[in-house]
Parts: structure tokens; sequence; C-alpha cells
């Protein structure tokens, strides 16, 4: 797998990521999800340095311009809910691309510290042949990003497949890379140590779908 860690490189990503790892600027709640949109947005724009291009002739109104334009046939899938704002960035950039949502969530087994992942709604076009950009803002255990791809594969195989998300967990990019094939490329703002026994990326942010969208009764 080829990983693209952004946070290597010091950039205006740093002042986002820290936004959204603020005890305090995380509690608003619209700023937090912009940020993971504008995440979304910049690691769209890294990846699309690596997509196939084309040259098109544009005609303006003076003249003709030749440019190179994206060929790929690009879906963005996404993980409810904690995906969505993610999914957002990603698409004010890939503005043509297909969807697809799927949800997953953690089901808590006796012992509080053993999940299982369940896929349930899942809507997804013909992946056959088209660059399936797969994007989870918290990568943790990396097991709902393989779950995921799982559930996906009925709908056809893609050409290649570019994973995105916002801070992972070592331990759950050796699981994810161990799932993948060694062509499939991980976006990633930036990368923690720690995954607790809870499965929660330390020190991380906390909940992204709550910090996004409210806090959920658990049951
Ligand atoms: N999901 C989250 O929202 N946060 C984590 O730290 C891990 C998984």
């Amino acid at each position: 797998m080829q990983i693209h860690n952004l946070s290597l490189q010091n950039s205006v990503l740093n002042t986002f990521i820290s936004e959204i790892r603020d005890i305090n600027i995380q509690k608003d709640r619209m700023r937090f999800r912009r940020n993971i949109e504008r995440i979304g947005e910049v690691l769209g724009y890294e990846m699309s340095k690596v997509l196939t291009y084309s040259k098109k002739n544009i005609e303006t109104p003076l003249g003709h311009a030749n440019m190179h334009l994206i060929e790929n046939h690009l879906v963005l899938c996404s993980v409810l809910r904690a995906g969505i704002p993610l999914h957002n960035g990603l698409l004010n950039y890939f503005d043509t691309a297909e969807n697809a949502f799927i949800s997953a969530y953690r089901h808590h087994k006796e012992n509080p510290e053993d999940f299982e992942i369940i896929v349930e709604y899942l809507a997804c076009p013909d992946l056959n042949g088209k660059t399936l950009v797969l994007a989870d803002p918290m990568l943790a255990t990396g097991k709902s990003l393989v779950s995921t791809f799982e559930a996906l594969k009925p709908f056809g195989t893609p050409k290649e497949v570019h994973l995105v998300s916002v801070i992972g967990s070592k331990q759950g990019i050796d699981y994810v890379e161990s799932h993948f094939s060694s062509n499939t490329h991980l976006w990633i703002a930036t990368i923690d140590d720690t995954l607790n026994k809870r499965g929660y990326i330390i020190p991380g942010i906390g909940d992204a779908g709550d910090l996004a969208f409210g806090q959920k009764l658990q049951k």
C-alpha cells in the first residue's frame, strides 16, 4: 500500500487538524464539520495528482487552450454517518463523481472491549473498471474499511482503490495494509501512535460522528 501521510510536511492542513482535535474548538459542530470537509478537499487535491489525465481542447471567448483533464471515472464511497463531511469535501472537488453510501457500526459484545462491524444499508453504482475512493474519517482498527470493501465486492471490480482518512492509528493502518493490494493508495491527514482498548485513537479527536452530528443514544 502506498501511504501518503500529509502531516509529514507542514501546511495549512495542520490548522484544520489541530482545530478538530482541540477540545474547545471542536464543540462548535459547524466548524468541526467544515474542518473535516476542508481536510477532504486537501486530501482529494493531493489524490488528484496521481490520477490519469488526457488532453482536451477548450474553447475560450478569445481562442483555444489545451488542458489536461481527469479521465478516471470516480466513485466516492463513505461510511455513514461520520463519513458525510469528509465525503462532501471530496465531492466539492470531484463534483461529477458517482457516489456510494454504506452504514457500518460497531456492535459491542458483552465485553465492552470486544466489538464486530455490522454493515447494513448499502447503495452503490457499478464499480467495474472505475476508481473507487473509500472514505472513512477515523482509521482506528481498520475493520470498517475492510468490511466495507468486502461488502462492495458484488458491485464489480474497480480499476484502482484509494482510501481517504483524516486520522489513523498505526495498528489500523497495518491491518488495512494487510487486507488491500499493494497498489492501493492511502491518503491520510495524520497518524497517531495509540489505539485504546475500546478502539479509540489516542490522542485522536474523540467520536467523529458525535462531534459532527451530536451524541447518539447507545443501545
Ligand atoms: N471512531 C471515532 O469516531 N473515533 C475514534 O477514535 C475511533 C473510531
